[in-house]
């Protein structure tokens, strides 16, 4: 696929931090440094098929930047993982943690595979040759991968494993995303999905709705977008749309989330059980408050931004709006809350996962969410008054937060 230049994210990613690091006075040396993952490593794992023939794939893991801390991201299998995308989520990371303080850098990895067309078996020898291919260069205090696109805590779990009997040593801090029985932490699982329903409760009080008269849409049933719509759907809000990789559902009245909920499958699929359903792409342009993508990039872009009827728009999709859009939606009013802040709970209870590990002490669930909510909150404000206060976008407002923090870690180690 050929893709233009605002379509492709690690150009668009870079854009904006060339623009967040002028506005904060830092110079072109420090873009040269960023614009980029200061490591990227490229690995080809062989994997024996179940059908007796051995299949090569190739895996990628990029390390952004260690100024601050040890680099950290998910680990995502997908068909269409390229370089440039597993870059640019790097760079996410750097950002997420930078605006939510956690002592962290960032770094991602991918493999190119379809999981949906993988036997368990395959899926745990990829996951574990993953493992083996990256073992040098990751760690406790190195670099923590996670959960991403259509990776889950039993992948986290062979991953730890192969890790444990390569280093010899128990070591649940190398990745975090866990099973609850193997060191994971309590509220992992829902932390997406509860960072986004933080985002949406506080953008509402900003705007002044009551969250019993709001209408949500929300693109995509994975696993960020269906426990949003149960939390959306628990606080009483109307959840009038949502969809998956086939097509959408959208109910003025709102949708029944409990059967929705129970009926999809593991991959977040279920509008294949009904005969009436709407394109992803009229699903957007419906009638909502809050709409939330959740699902790929690029859905909002300058031939829809106009239509979105949402006054509030949270990403908890990783570059769902391209920056045209971004700004078209801004003038227009709409409250952005941006992917680096709105889907940043996932790495802060990983935070929480990695540091329980280090103490060999487990939290309680409401103590999880309590600290989330705190860091959460308190990023938004930081990034809601620098908006104000500096007269940007929302987005380049989050990126001025998130790269504030690691250019200045790069100052005081002397690098620039
Ligand atoms: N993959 C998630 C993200 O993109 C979580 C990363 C993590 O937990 O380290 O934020």
């Amino acid at each position: 696929m050929n893709l233009g230049e605002s379509e492709n994210i690690l150009y668009s990613t870079q854009t904006v931090i060339k623009e967040a690091l002028e506005k904060l006075g830092f110079g072109d040396d420090m873009f040269d440094l960023l614009k980029e993952p200061l490591r990227l490593f490229k690995v080809r794992i062989p994997v024996l098929m179940d059908n007796g023939k051995v299949h090569v794939f190739t895996g990628f893991r990029a390390q952004h930047n260690d100024a601050v801390g040890p680099t950290k991201g998910g680990v995502r299998f997908h068909p269409d993982v390229t370089e440039d995308e597993v870059k640019a989520l790097s760079i996410w990371m750097s950002l997420k943690c930078g605006i939510t303080d956690i002592p962290y850098g960032g770094g991602k990895g991918g493999i190119i595979c379809d999981p949906r067309k993988m036997s368990f078996k395959e899926l745990e020898k990829l996951s574990r040759g993953y493992v083996r291919a990256i073992s040098q260069v990751v760690g406790p205090s190195k670099d923590i991968p996670a959960p991403d696109v259509m990776t889950n805590s039993q992948i986290m779990a062979w991953m730890l494993d192969e890790y444990s009997r390569i280093r010899e040593f128990d070591s649940p801090g190398f990745i975090t995303g866990k099973p609850l029985v193997l060191g994971g932490s309590h509220g992992r699982e829902t932390a997406t999905a509860k960072g986004v329903s933080i985002m949406i409760k506080e953008a509402l009080i900003k705007k002044e709705i009551d969250i019993l008269d709001a209408k949500v849409v929300i693109q995509g049933f994975g696993n960020a977008g269906s426990y949003l719509a149960k939390f959306m759907h628990e606080a009483g809000a109307k959840v009038v749309g949502i969809s998956d990789v086939l097509g959408g559902l959208y109910d003025p009245n709102g949708l029944d989330i409990d059967f929705l909920i129970d009926r999809r499958d593991s991959f977040g699929t279920v509008t294949n059980l009904f005969k009436k359903t709407i394109s992803n792409q009229e699903l957007l342009e419906m009638d909502c408050d809050i709409l939330v993508p959740a699902a790929i990039e690029n859905q909002i872009t300058v031939d829809n931004a106009e239509k979105i009827k949402a006054s509030i728009l949270v990403e908890a999709a990783n570059g769902p709006t391209t920056l045209e859009a971004t700004q078209i939606l801004s003038d227009r009013g709409v409250l952005l809350i941006p992917d680096v802040l709105a889907s940043a709970g996932g790495v802060i209870v990983s935070y929480f996962e990695w540091v329980q590990n280090n103490q060999g002490y487990y939290w309680s669930e409401e103590e999880v969410h309590e600290k989330l909510e705190k860091i959460m909150i308190r990023a938004l404000n930081k990034i809601y008054q620098t908006h104000q206060t500096r007269g940007v976008n929302m987005r380049l407002a989050a990126y001025m937060v998130g790269v504030r923090k690691v250019a200045e870690a790069v100052k005081y180690r002397g690098w620039i």
